[in-house]
């Protein structure tokens, strides 16, 4: 019981095993390592963590709550359920717990220019809302599909004060906005900060936004414990680029030979179809500075991801995902779209709670494991979000 697992990663390069690491041309180097000296120095700055334990508590809302659901635990007749709430963040995600962490960053090297890429369009919201705050120009890059399917969220950031760039190349998604972030980064290196929102791209992003999150698992571990009497039996968070479930897995991998650890990505119309399963059915390879799984062809062209959800919609993975599923430390499953949007109707229903579409994987999965175990285990999912800005989605689906 008491069985411990050492894990320390990554090392001082960045790499997580063969994945992670700095593949960047030279003109963001210095931009890079200027990024990862300044944050380690603020890491050990209790000044630093204060400001930022601050906000999180009167800003963001923290801690959010840890809801024991039960009536979806007596419908599916088997675990219990508890959901950590993110959804009841500030902004509506967890995505507010890392851009205020950057922003602040941000604020101490003296950066008056802030620029994001956005996929759900929930990081640029997260990012335009700290923008607003702490009064900084913002420039959100969201590819020309993205802001089809969140509309909702471009007027959000619009009326937060950014400046919206609409990304047309490519399969004017995710990708395409980071990859036009990078770019502008690369033109504009001096007076811009990047404010990456996810563990993904070159040291030290993935290491940093897994830090920022890591306090979702934090909270999560000490509720359960204290709510439920003991750690839970396993613990699940969907995963796009993977800063939700790196962020509620930290915490517990100490614990991961007691605790079993789920990531679920998003299997879209079916693995054998269009997705975007990179942990599942992706090949090694260097997307946006780091090495980590991903959907490319037989010439290692990036493949188009598919997903119902803008937030799990990209071709690759946060590379300390690739690790830990390398090391057998978290295990990765898949949920189909309309897996997901059942588990939203769902939830819906029975607890009403409208959960973000992202979210919805992990519940499906939840769900359906919950059904398979004894009254007397404890399932802990991390519900990263709300679903308002999916109802456009949504009602079209379900035919609302
Ligand atoms: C962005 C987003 C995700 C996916 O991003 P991760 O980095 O994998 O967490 C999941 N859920 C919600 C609600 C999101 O907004």
């Amino acid at each position: 019981m008491t069985q411990k697992v050492t894990y320390s990663a990554p090392d001082e390069f960045g790499h997580f095993g063969i994945f992670g690491g700095k593949f960047i041309p030279e003109t963001l180097v210095r931009n890079a390592a200027d990024l990862e000296q300044e944050y380690l120095k603020a890491k050990d700055d209790p000044e630093f963590q204060q400001t930022l334990d601050n906000l999180l508590r009167n800003y963001v809302g923290r801690p959010t709550p840890l809801y024991h659901a039960r009536r979806l635990s007596e419908k599916q007749g088997g675990a219990s359920l508890w959901l950590k709430r993110e959804d009841l963040c500030h902004t509506g995600a967890h995505k507010i717990n890392n851009a205020l962490g950057q922003v602040l960053l941000a604020k101490r090297m003296g950066k008056h220019r802030v620029i994001a890429e956005t996929g759900a369009g929930q990081h640029g919201v997260a990012t335009a809302t700290v923008c607003a705050l702490f009064d900084l120009e913002c420039i959100v890059y969201m590819g020309e599909e993205d802001m089809r399917r969140q509309a909702p969220n471009v007027a959000r950031m619009k009326l937060l004060g950014a400046d919206v760039r609409p990304v047309s190349s490519g399969t004017r998604t995710l990708k395409d906005a980071t990859s036009e972030a990078i770019r502008d980064w690369m033109n504009n290196p001096e007076e811009t900060f990047y404010i990456i929102g996810s563990v993904v791209g070159m040291h030290p992003y993935p290491m940093m936004v897994r830090d920022f999150q890591a306090i979702i698992g934090r909270e999560a571990r000490e509720q359960v414990i204290e709510q439920a009497g003991r750690l839970p039996d396993v613990v699940v968070a969907c995963v796009g680029g993977g800063s939700n479930a790196i962020g509620m897995f930290y915490e517990f991998l100490p614990d991961a030979k007691t605790v079993e650890l789920v990531g679920v990505e998003a299997a879209g119309e079916g693995l054998d179809g269009k997705h975007a399963a990179s942990l599942t059915k992706g090949h090694t390879g260097v997307l946006h500075g780091a090495m980590m799984k991903l959907l490319q062809d037989e010439h290692g062209q990036v493949l188009e991801a598919h997903s119902i959800s803008a937030g799990l919609d990209y071709p690759g993975v946060g590379p300390e995902h690739c690790y830990l599923q390398k090391l057998g430390l978290v295990s990765y499953t898949s949920a189909t779209d309309t897996e997901a949007l059942n588990a939203l109707e769902t939830l819906a229903k029975t607890e009403g709670i409208i959960c973000a579409l992202e979210s919805a994987h992990a519940m499906h999965y939840a769900m359906k494991r919950a059904a398979s175990m004894s009254k007397e285990s404890i399932i802990v999912v991390n519900l990263s979000g709300r679903g308002d800005k999916d109802m456009g989605t949504i009602m079209q689906e379900l035919k609302l």
